[in-house]
């Protein structure tokens, strides 16, 4: 649906909801490693690039590999960037995490294999059973050299053919995910993210037929309207209408399931968030005390359930817009 919208008032996002949003028993540790990118793509809400030097210090790491060991509940450990295979600590991570029984995910750009260094990393995924989640905005070369830059999608193209020469995407141990993300709007006429299922479908026929590249899942996330993709916005006015186009694509059935409920948000510098897009916005999770939290203080306190309420703001109305949007795609 195809929707132009006028400046109006927005409904702040919690009184949008029936009950205050509470945090559930968290199963997944999501790591941001850092702000090193060896892209810089004009979506990126974490403003990545090759310049950035912020990266997860060793004693960070050290307390989060106790968190992951002493924490059962931790069921899948989510290693985000940047590129988080350039970042400090990915490798102990990964370690730590698959000796402890977790599922890792892995969210890779796929052109880093081609970096000089980095060559050996399909088969470090492979050996270590990781859940590659692929960023791969659209099946077409030209949408994603537009958002990622020249030759990207051709080294893409490569980076898939060798994850599935390894068995990704064929075996069912080796799982393959794509995401897609829509254009960045350029005029006010908003649409809603497709719908995952008949894009999967299209993605799969088209990969196959071209380059003979399978995978699982495919992801559609919105964009939401923080880091590069508010500038760009903003820079055409266009950063309030998106938001009141989002809010009237409220979706009600999408918000038991927000990621934000059952994860945590870990940055370089150990601080917790509920989410990627809170930790990028600097909005910090909380006690009900209003006690801001590190990594450090959890494993003082000896739990991971000690956060009440979600941090929520206006951009949340991006994951409760149309299908709802989260790291793992569509929600409805
Ligand atoms: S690959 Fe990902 S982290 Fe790197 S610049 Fe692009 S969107 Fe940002
Ligand atoms: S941005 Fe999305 S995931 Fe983050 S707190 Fe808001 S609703 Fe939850």
């Amino acid at each position: 649906m195809i929707t132009s919208i006028q400046n109006t008032q927005l409904t702040p996002f919690a009184e949008k909801l029936d009950q205050p949003l509470t945090k559930q028993p968290i199963s997944v540790l999501q790591i941001n490693l850092g702000r090193r990118c060896n892209l810089a793509c004009s979506h990126c809400h974490v403003e990545a690039s090759p310049k950035r030097t912020e990266e997860l210090s060793p004693e960070i790491c050290e307390q989060l590999v106790e968190v992951i060991e002493r924490f059962p509940q931790i069921q899948s450990v989510d290693l985000t960037g940047g590129a988080p295979e350039m970042n400090y600590g990915f490798r102990p991570l990964v370690e730590a995490a698959r000796a402890s029984g977790k599922e890792v995910i892995v969210r890779s750009n796929l052109t880093i294999f081609f970096q000089p260094g980095f060559e050996d990393l399909p088969a470090y995924f492979a050996e270590n059973q990781l859940r590659v989640v692929a960023s791969l905005p659209c099946y077409l070369e030209d949408n994603v050299d537009k958002m990622r830059g020249q030759g990207v999608y051709d080294e893409s193209i490569k980076a898939l053919q060798w994850l599935n020469k390894l068995g990704y995407g064929r075996d069912s141990d080796l799982i393959l995910d794509l995401v897609y993300n829509p254009p960045i709007p350029t005029q006010a006429d908003f649409s809603a993210t497709p719908a995952q299922e008949p894009l999967e479908q299209a993605y799969k026929a088209h990969l196959h037929k071209h380059f003979g590249i399978v995978f699982n899942h495919l992801f559609a996330i919105t964009n939401l309207p923080i880091g590069r993709t508010k500038f760009h916005l903003q820079h055409r006015d266009l950063h309030q209408p998106y938001l009141s186009f989002l809010e009237g694509e409220f979706n009600a059935a999408t918000v038991g399931s927000l990621m934000c409920r059952n994860q945590l948000s870990v940055d370089y510098n150990g601080k917790i968030y509920d989410c990627d897009f809170n930790q990028m916005e600097d909005i910090p999770a909380q006690t009900p005390e209003g006690e801001k939290l590190t990594v450090s203080r959890l494993l003082e306190l000896g739990s991971l359930d000690v956060i009440g309420k979600v941090q929520t703001d206006d951009f949340c109305y991006g994951c409760t817009a149309g299908c709802g949007s989260s790291c793992g795609g569509s929600l409805v």
